[in-house]
């Protein structure tokens, strides 16, 4: 994906394309699997400040442009959402997330959607998190 196709996506959000989200949406888009906070800064800290990635982050994820997961390890884990996949339609719709207890890698398991669970009318249910923890096909050669 070249820097004309992800001004485009970010067009409809009303963002302009600066270098920090650049740099942001380039890491997410060379990693197969969730980048942690941790990672991200790490690289982004050798030109940006703290708290210009954690804005970043911020007005990505209030957007929907990334998703946060909380993976096997605990640590904060961010993918792009669908509208920087393959599979478009996909947007925001939530889906089954994989966490390898070897690699602490998170994967996004975009085409497999979160089964209805219905809960008794007491609770208000916002949001829905499924993570499957288990050890990813890398680790296991
Ligand atoms: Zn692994
Ligand atoms: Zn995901």
């Amino acid at each position: 994906m070249d820097i004309k196709e992800i001004k485009k996506l970010l067009k409809p959000y009303g963002l302009k394309l600066t270098l920090p989200r650049l740099k942001v949406i380039e890491i997410f888009l060379s990693n197969d699997r969730a980048v942690t906070t941790g990672e991200l800064l790490r690289i982004m800290e050798e030109t940006f400040d703290r708290v210009t990635v954690y804005q970043t982050l911020k007005s990505f994820e209030d957007m929907g442009i990334i998703h946060r997961i909380v993976g096997a390890a605990n640590a904060s884990n961010f993918a792009l959402s669908s509208i920087f996949k393959k599979n478009p339609e996909l947007l925001f719709k939530q889906h089954l997330h994989f966490s390898c207890i070897k690699c602490q890698g998170v994967f996004c398991l975009d085409d497999k959607s979160i089964p209805t669970v219905t809960l008794p009318s007491i609770y208000e249910v916002h949001s829905l998190n499924m993570v499957i923890v288990g050890i990813c096909d890398r680790c296991k050669k």
